[in-house]
This record gives C-alpha cells, structure tokens and sequence, in this order.
C-alpha cells in the first residue's frame, strides 16, 4: 500500500516535469531531440524507483524524487527564464538573417531592438534604435522610447533609480522617496 502511494506521489512529480517540458516544446523552446530525452529520463526514473522498490536503494531513489518535487518551483522559474532566452535569441537570429536579405528592413532592427532592451542589453538596444530612426526618419513612438532608455541608462550608471509616485531621481537602496515620501 505505502508502495502504491509513493509511486502515485512520484508519477505525479514526474507527471508535472513532463507536463512543464511539453509546454516549453509547444513554445519551440525546447527542441523535439531535448523532448524525447527529458521524456525517456522520466521513463527511466520511473522503472529505477518500480524495480528498486522495497530496497534501500528504492527508497534513495524516493527521497531524491521528493527533494526534486520540492525544488520545482524554483527548477520552474529557471527553466522560464532559459527558454525566455533562448526563444529571444532565436527571434535575433531571424531578424540578423532578414537584415542579410535586405539591410535595410527597420522592421528588423526595431524587434531587435525590443529584444535587447528586454533582455537588458541597453547599449545594443540604443545603437539599434538609432539605426532604425536613420532608415525610418521621424517616429515620435519610438524616439520617446529611445529617449526613456537614455534616461534608463543614465540613472543605472549615476547609481539612481526613478521614484514611481513624483519622478524624482533617488539613490538605488533607497526605501521611502525624501521628496514624497512614497514607498519605492
Ligand atoms: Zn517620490
């Protein structure tokens, strides 16, 4: 019977690894060789934990299956962000390959420019932008953007943050804004 739980509790915790894993291959994050491997992982877990059972070994196998479930949440949001990554860098290349076909697509660089900025790359992210406003002439939407990253830039590297309530530039730590007093 106790045998009976533990292998529902781990088909569970191993359900949800593969549940996690197929979604990020829907989202073309993970590649069908990397599904197929993490998927005969799970598979093969499964069998050591089913013909170690009633060992010492098999309840080894159940500990480290139960450090795994608990470590999920965290094991989650880091394979979020390695996709996040990854996908971000797949979209670089297909816009470095759409700038090969015709170097003068702004629409490439102004994604690639997104991309950057969202993966904090601001230097890349500025220089591209100014490229696209050379090429695209005036675009009020994306020189106040420019201009919002400029300022961005320049806070980070005076050690500043921007109060969110009044504006005002503080020191980065600071708790309570000295001008209104607002939280940060
Ligand atoms: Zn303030």
């Amino acid at each position: 019977m106790a045998g009976l739980l533990a292998f529902l509790l781990t088909s569970l915790v191993l359900g949800f690894v593969a549940w996690k894993l197929v979604g990020l291959y829907i989202d073309r994050a993970v590649s069908t060789a990397e599904l197929a491997a993490g998927l005969c992982g799970i598979l093969g877990w499964l069998s050591l934990l089913a013909l170690t059972w009633g060992t010492p070994w098999g309840y080894g196998i159940f500990g480290l299956t139960l450090a795994g479930a608990a470590s999920l949440p965290w094991a989650g949001r880091r394979l979020d962000g390695l996709a996040r990554r990854r996908l971000w860098e797949q979209d670089l290349e297909e816009c470095r390959r759409a700038l090969e076909f015709d170097p003068n697509n702004w629409g490439a660089y102004e994604r690639m420019g997104e991309i950057y900025e969202q993966m904090g790359r601001w230097d890349e992210a500025i220089e591209t932008y100014q490229r696209v406003l050379a090429l695209k002439g005036v675009d009020a939407g994306l020189t106040s953007r420019l201009n919002h990253l400029l300022k961005k830039k320049r806070l980070r590297e005076a050690g500043l943050v921007e109060c969110h309530h009044c504006g005002a530039e503080v020191p980065q730590g600071t708790s309570a804004c000295p001008q209104c007093g607002g939280f940060l």
